[in-house]
């Protein structure tokens, strides 16, 4: 697993060149968001531990099987750890694909394996976790969460926007590197997601797949007026 440290607070943790899950320096230990694939449990606790510090609470963006692929894995390793999800997203986590009445009435894409462990808690947008704010980003599944520090301004945007092979919202397929398009519900519903994210003016972005970009702001206009473009995102 590489490591590579983006400021003061935020290290990410690659597999296999586009895996990704970060720890979030707070002053009582990590925040880990995300768990990547299964069977990566150890090296992201050696990796914590190289780092000087322990995995003292385990986030989650969405419940796609490559960000909670190693959660029982860890919450078994790290039984004091709290684990945090979104309400909505907490569903599907416990294998519930219902949809509410007023969301779009698309049924959920992509992989979302059994998990046993269940959240300590369940959170809203607007929550604090540690340093991180919890801010809904829904539109690739329907409860995902972004998390903003604003310590230093980096958001961790799970997989609402994609940096691998160049920026793109959620949904937009390249050919490249197609997955999280494919496994994206609502396209309408990312833009949206993509532009309130934008309006958040974070310094630095880390997502689930791709590099972490500093200044992405223009990267980031250029990616929404890109989706924009196609109709299949069009409310
Ligand atoms: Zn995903």
């Amino acid at each position: 697993m590489r490591v590579s440290a983006h400021g003061k607070y935020l290290l990410q943790l690659t597999r296999l060149g586009m895996f990704n899950c970060y720890l979030v320096r707070e002053e009582d230990g990590f925040t880990l968001v995300d768990t990547n694939l299964g069977g990566s449990a150890t090296s992201i606790l050696a990796a914590a531990e190289r780092a000087g510090a322990a995995i003292v609470r385990i986030l989650l963006t969405h419940a796609h099987s490559d960000h909670v692929g190693s959660l029982d894995a860890l919450h078994a390793a790290l039984p004091a750890a709290e684990v945090l999800i979104g309400a909505r997203e907490a569903r599907l986590l416990a294998g519930d694909m219902s949809l509410d009445a007023d969301e779009p009435q698309t049924g959920p894409r992509g992989g979302f394996p059994r998990v046993a462990t269940q959240p300590t808690q369940t959170l809203h947008p607007g929550d604090h976790v540690g340093s991180l704010q919890a801010i809904a980003a829904p539109g690739h599944t329907p409860g995902q969460m972004a998390f903003f520090d604003p310590r230093d301004g980096t958001l961790v945007a799970g997989d609402a926007l994609v940096t691998k092979g160049g920026m793109t919202v959620a949904g937009v397929l390249k050919w490249s590197f197609p997955f999280p398009a494919l496994a994206t519900w609502h396209k309408p519903t990312a833009l949206r997601t993509a532009r309130a994210l934008r309006a958040l003016e974070p310094a630095r972005l880390a997502v689930g797949h791709g590099p972490v970009i500093e200044h992405p702001l223009a990267a980031l206009d250029a990616a929404i007026r890109a989706a924009e473009r196609r109709r299949a995102f069009a409310e």
